[in-house]
């Protein structure tokens, strides 16, 4: 589907497997070519729906001379890869989700691994950690086959089609998540960075040495977007909109709500896993207990950052409460 005609900018709408239905892909249109934003999860129906697209449009797989992507999750680079083979094209990603790669698709046991550790240190029964880890299993074999990546930095300009694009680092969802600004037409390409309808999961991860307050970093990353005053975003999943101001409110007034019901559940001591299962119903699929898991432990790293929580180490396992000295 046409979205903006100056642009040459076409959105790809692709299948995913979970609670989120799709991801949005978009191909952009230049003189001398096509360019790809976000690739699917590899599997045959991501691989139907692009083939479906290039034929629709007569684009010979040289016609595509790149392929961006706004982040390492699997449902945007997981068919990069095979889209690389099947053009030869170069993928970009930002430098620090480039490291994710290495670390996440790439060594599926140790990120299994890593999960076990970090939930099982957080009062995750080992019941429900099976059942996460077998989430995850399921999707790492959706990121084959590996593409060979080109990295790209915070500021860099890029041209997709036939029109330059800021590249804008907004940590928070990733570590290394980029979007892609033009600022002649105010358009954003936001990622999982701005979604219109949900937050994007704001989670800590599994992998040692990554962001260590992720809320933080979000809600100055939210702000950066803010600045730029953009009249049209293209995000990764729902539709496209206008009215970032607001958007950017909601965000904000979701992430103070959880706050809150996370600060509600600690009584006087809380393990993240017990925030959890108050907030949560005891029978969310594994896939969604990861990320709800994730981002509880997100809020609660963020209020020991602001000095409302503290957490500490016992046979093992994190345990928040209230600091005393708190104002
Ligand atoms: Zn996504």
């Amino acid at each position: 589907m046409l979205i903006h005609e100056q642009l040459g900018i076409y959105k790809v709408e692709l299948p995913l497997l979970h609670r989120v239905k799709h991801v949005n892909c978009y191909a952009v249109k230049g003189k001398n070519g096509w360019w790809l934003i976000d690739a699917g999860l590899s599997r045959e129906a991501t691989y139907k729906g692009w083939l479906q697209f290039f034929e629709e449009r007569s684009i010979k797989g040289s016609d595509i001379k790149g392929i961006y992507l706004t982040h390492y999750h699997s449902d945007h680079y997981g068919c990069s890869g095979w889209l690389q083979e099947y053009s030869g094209a170069p993928v970009y990603i930002g430098s620090i989700d480039a490291k994710r790669i290495n670390y996440y698709w790439k060594k599926g046991d140790y990120l299994l691994e890593a999960i076990g550790v970090l939930y099982r240190s957080n009062g995750m029964p080992e019941e429900a950690i099976r059942r996460v880890i077998e989430a995850e299993a399921e999707i790492i074999p959706l990121t084959l086959p590996h593409a060979e990546l080109t990295t790209l930095e915070d500021g860099q300009t890029v041209n997709l089609g036939d029109n330059a694009y800021q590249v804008i680092l907004t940590p928070g969802h990733s570590d290394g998540h980029i979007c892609f600004y033009n600022k002649e037409y105010s358009l954003l390409f936001s990622g999982d960075h701005l979604l219109p309808d949900t937050s994007s999961i704001i989670g800590v991860s599994a992998q040692p040495g990554t962001l260590s307050d992720p809320l933080a970093d979000f809600l100055s990353s939210l702000n950066s977007i803010h600045s730029l005053n953009c009249t049209l975003v293209l995000p990764a999943h729902g539709r496209s909109f206008a009215n970032i101001e607001k958007r950017i409110k909601r965000l904000g007034s979701y992430h103070r709500r959880h706050l809150e019901l996370t600060k509600n559940s600690i009584g006087s001591s809380a393990t993240a896993y017990e925030v959890c299962s108050q907030i949560y119903s005891p029978d969310i699929s594994g896939n969604e207990l990861r990320f709800v898991m994730a981002e509880i432990k997100a809020h609660l790293v963020y209020l020991v950052y602001q000095g409302e929580l503290e957490a500490v180490l016992e046979d093992g396992i994190y345990w928040y409460r209230w600091r005393k000295d708190r104002s």
